[in-house]
C-alpha cells in the first residue's frame, strides 16, 4: 500500500509562479508514488483573516490552477478543511494533552503578536495543534516540507509522541519529506513572491497581461544605460530565466555581461518562455472553468472520501481516550 502524504495550504485564490515552483509542481510529481492528500486549509486563514467575503471565490480559483496544473482528483484527496469537520474535534481533543508552553514559545506566534497585534486570537496559537490534527486525522506519515517549516512538523511530532505516550500508539509519527522548494523572489527583486505584496505574476494571466507584468520587475540596479555590463546573478529576472529558460540561460549570462541583450529583450525572452511553458496549463484551465459544477464536484468527492478516513480516526481517538 501507497504510504499516505499530506500536505495544506491556504486560499490564497489565484496561484503565481511562486505557488508553482514552490509547491504545485511537488504536488503533481508526488502523486504517483504516494496517497496524496491535499487540502485547502480555510480555518487556518481565518487566523488572520478579518474580511471574508473572497472566501469562497480564492478557494475555487485556487482548485482550478491545481487541477489545471494536473492534481489528479482520481489520484489525490482534494478537499476543503472546513468540510471534515471531524479536524476541529482532533483539534480540541489534541489540545488537552498539549502545553501551552509549547504554543507560546513558537516564533512564527511571536511574530503573528506583532503583525496583527489587534487581532490575537486563539486560533494564533492552537495553530500547530489544528495543523498536527490536520495530519495525523489522516495517519498522514509523510509530510513535504521546506526547510524552514521542520520546525513546525517537529512540535506536530512531539504533539503526537505525547499523546501516543498518555493514551498508547495512535497516530504515527509524520516525517518530513524535504523537498526542493525553491524561494521565488517577486518582481520587486527583495522579497518573495506574493500577492499580499503585488509582486507576482499569476499563471493564469493572458500572454499579453504576463508580458506587461515582466516589464514591471526590476533587474540588476547597476545597469543603467543599454551599454552598461550586467550582472545576472544579482539579477531577478535571470533566475527566472533558469527556471523558465534553463537552456538558453547560459547564453543570456553571457550575452548580459557584454551589454549584448538589453534588458526590455530579456524580459521580452523570458515572457515569452513563461507564456510558452503555461499555455497548456492555460488551456486546461479555461477548459476546466468552462464547467463550473466541476470543482464543486471534485471538492465534494474529495471531503467524501477524507470523512472516511477521519471518523475512523476519530472514533479510535475517542475510545483509547475513555470518550467512548
Ligand atoms: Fe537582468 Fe537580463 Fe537585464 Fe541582464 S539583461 S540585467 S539578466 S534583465
Amino acid at each position: 500500500m501507497k504510504r499516505r502524504v499530506f500536505s495544506g495550504a491556504r486560499p490564497t485564490g489565484r496561484q503565481h509562479l511562486g505557488n508553482y515552483l514552490g509547491a504545485i509542481q511537488n504536488y503533481v510529481a508526488l502523486q504517483d508514488e504516494y496517497q496524496c492528500i491535499y487540502c485547502i486549509v480555510d480555518i487556518h486563514a481565518l487566523t488572520s483573516l478579518e474580511d471574508t467575503s473572497q472566501l469562497q471565490e480564492n478557494i475555487h480559483e485556487m482548485v482550478l490552477d491545481w487541477l489545471a496544473a494536473g492534481l489528479d482528483p482520481k489520484k489525490s484527496i482534494l478537499f476543503v478543511q472546513s468540510h471534515v469537520p471531524e479536524v476541529m474535534e482532533l483539534h480540541t481533543l489534541l489540545g488537552m494533552t498539549t502545553p501551552l508552553g509549547w504554543l507560546l514559545r513558537v516564533p512564527t506566534f511571536k511574530e503573528k503578536v506583532k503583525l496583527q497585534p489587534h487581532n490575537v486570537n486563539y486560533g494564533l496559537v492552537g495553530y500547530p495543534v489544528l495543523m498536527t490534527a490536520d495530519i495525523v486525522l489522516y495517519k498522514a506519515e509523510v509530510v513535504p516540507v521546506g526547510e524552514d517549516q521542520l520546525p513546525h512538523l517537529e512540535l506536530a511530532r512531539e504533539i503526537v509522541r505525547r499523546f501516543n505516550n498518555i493514551f498508547g500508539d495512535t497516530f504515527p509519527e509524520p516525517q518530513a519529506k524535504l523537498t526542493p522548494f525553491p524561494m521565488v523572489l517577486g518582481l520587486d527583486g527583495k522579497e518573495k513572491m506574493s500577492k499580499q505584496l503585488d509582486n507576482h505574476i499569476e499563471l493564469a494571466l493572458s500572454p499579453e497581461e504576463t508580458l506587461e507584468r515582466v516589464m514591471t520587475a526590476v533587474t540588476d540596479p547597476a545597469r543603467r544605460y543599454r551599454h552598461d555590463p550586467g550582472h545576472p546573478e544579482v539579477c531577478n529576472i535571470y533566475r527566472l530565466q533558469q527556471y523558465f529558460n534553463e537552456f538558453k540561460s547560459g547564453g543570456i549570462a553571457e550575452q548580459c555581461r557584454r551589454a549584448q541583450i538589453g534588458c526590455v529583450e530579456c524580459k521580452e525572452l523570458l515572457a515569452d518562455a513563461i507564456n510558452t511553458m503555461l499555455q497548456p496549463f492555460r488551456q486546461r484551465r479555461a477548459a476546466i472553468a468552462a464547467e463550473p459544477q466541476y470543482v464543486t464536484d471534485v471538492l465534494a468527492d474529495g471531503a467524501r472520501r477524507a470523512r472516511l478516513i477521519a471518523r475512523r480516526t476519530l472514533k479510535e481517538v475517542k475510545q483509547r481516550m475513555g470518550l467512548i
